[in-house]
């Protein structure tokens, strides 16, 4: 019958026979697997919100995701096709909004804002955001459908009793954001965004000496629509995230959070 000592009992023999040629190779050999430095970066001066436009119902899928890491991310729905087909239900917005995600509004039905009269504009946001507060929901963050803001836009928005207003570009913003009815948002999650390119985005965020990263997702789906992210790709960014928070300093929050303030009383159309 062989015996085979285990690797680690022969080089104690050896180490106790060449002690100090062991030591000297201990301390000169090569060094300690150096921890990557990407994963070694820390993110002290970075927040990152994750949004989430139109309340798509595939939307739901990652509820258990986001709570798994804890994150909590900010939905902008339109009121008016809450459960209509393709959309969250009523239900699933408040499951969301018990877990400590944000629900934001997105107007009643997902309307081009400019060229409208205040009278339209008025109803698609004023009366948008009071369904959502009629549902319970601190309705304090609102996002611009495809992204179309005025100097007017902005304004009902505004009077309408909204803290912020998204756009769809020109991200990273600053915290506190200059314009917060204009916030600046990261480059649209496409069906071909890589989970390298989102932590690439808060990556460069830091490098570049901080600052406030808005993600923004459409579909949670493999190729049901160009703006969707596949289920696979967010769960891997949602961990990733996770750790950051937990281990590198990487804040993130939900709009509301990021930005504070009181939610103001709702405002007829
Ligand atoms: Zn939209």
């Amino acid at each position: 019958m062989n015996f085979h000592p285990p690797k680690k009992i022969i080089n104690f023999i050896l180490c106790a026979f060449l002690l100090l040629g062991c030591r000297a190779n201990a301390s000169t050999s090569a060094p300690q697997p150096a921890t990557p430095t990407k994963q070694s970066l820390s993110y002290f001066n970075t927040t990152v919100s994750l949004t989430f436009d139109d309340g798509d119902a595939d939307n739901y899928l990652i509820r258990e995701t986001l709570k798994a890491n804890n994150l909590r991310a900010t939905f902008y729905v339109i009121s008016g096709k809450l459960g209509q087909d393709g959309f969250l239900t009523e239900a699933q917005v408040k499951d969301l909004y018990a877990d400590g995600n944000e629900i934001g509004g997105h107007t009643l039905n997902h309307t081009k804002l400019v060229n409208l009269s205040v009278e339209e504009l008025r109803k698609e946001i004023c009366q948008d955001r009071l369904n959502l507060l009629s549902y319970g929901f601190k309705a304090t963050s609102f996002a611009y459908p495809y992204g179309y803001h005025d100097a007017q836009v902005r304004q009902v928005v505004q009077d309408c009793g909204y803290n912020s207003a998204r756009t769809v570009a020109d991200g990273p913003e600053s915290l506190p954001p200059a314009a917060p009815f204009a916030l600046k948002a990261m480059p649209f999650i496409v069906q071909d965004t890589t989970f390298s390119k989102m932590m690439r985005y808060v990556r460069d965020v830091e490098a570049g000496g901080g600052g406030w990263a808005i993600f923004i997702f459409h579909h949670v789906c493999a190729g049901c629509d160009q703006y969707a992210v596949e289920y696979e790709t967010f769960v891997k960014f949602a961990e990733w995230l996770g750790q950051q928070q937990t281990n590198n300093g990487l804040t993130i929050k939900t709009v509301d959070e990021a930005l504070g303030g009181e939610l103001q009383p709702g405002v007829a159309p």
